[in-house]
């Protein structure tokens, strides 16, 4: 197993994005402004893949989809599907325990009006290739939008035409690992009702099946 690898707290790789939290940090600096690292259990069985901090969101608390619009359902979904306990409260210190599921997003550091480049993808790849070695009971990925969807595809080496990224679907891969695909949970898709409590619950419930079935 490869060792696991996260990026330093002042990572350099992506020259704009070093340029945005060096002004973020002047503009929030009671914000956490840095890499943000997954949240959940190493062990977990299922990986959730966003794609990227919001500025207020989990750049500001340092945690995946923390104090983010996308987190309320998020959370709230996990909840229901027993991967969380405790109470989410948009505070990393609010006791929320996640239950055999991990949170990771494609990119770590928060980007200009929420859009990585494909070049910051890319510079962050290893990141989530390191991640995805390190957990060893994997069996199920859940992409949230199309750039995490591409970012697992090129984290297995598979070519982008090699699936597409269409909400609701599943992929078993031959690594035997279950990609399964939702439209991100963001303020404008639940807000144009792309994407609703119902369709996100019923990926979950997919989800469910696949583990505990
Ligand atoms: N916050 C995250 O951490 N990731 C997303 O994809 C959106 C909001």
């Amino acid at each position: 197993m490869t060792a696991y690898q996260q990026p330093d707290i002042d990572c350099q790789l992506c020259p704009r994005l070093v340029e945005f939290r060096r002004a973020n940090q002047e503009k929030f600096p009671q914000f956490y402004n840095g890499p943000v690292r997954p949240f959940g259990p190493i062990n977990a069985r299922l990986l959730i893949v966003g794609l990227a901090p919001g500025l207020k969101g989990a750049n500001a608390t340092g945690r995946p989809f923390t104090g983010d619009y996308a987190g309320d359902l998020l959370y709230d979904t996990l909840k229901k599907f027993g991967f969380a306990k405790g109470t989410y409260d948009k505070r990393p210190d609010d006791g929320l325990e996640l239950l055999d599921c991990r949170i990771t997003n494609a990119v770590k550091c928060v980007p200009p009006e929420n859009k990585p480049t494909g070049p910051e993808a890319n510079a962050c790849r290893p990141f989530l290739i390191s991640e995805f070695a390190s957990m060893e009971n994997l069996s199920a990925i859940l992409c949230l939008g199309q750039v995490a969807h591409q970012a697992m595809l090129r984290t297995f080496g598979l070519k982008l035409s090699s699936l597409k990224f269409a909400h609701g679907a599943s992929h078993k891969m031959e690594n035997g690992i279950t990609l399964f695909d939702s439209y991100h949970c963001s303020r404008y898709n639940t807000q144009t009702y792309r994407l609703t409590p119902e369709m996100f619950e019923n990926v979950f419930a997919d989800i469910r099946a696949h583990l505990d079935g």
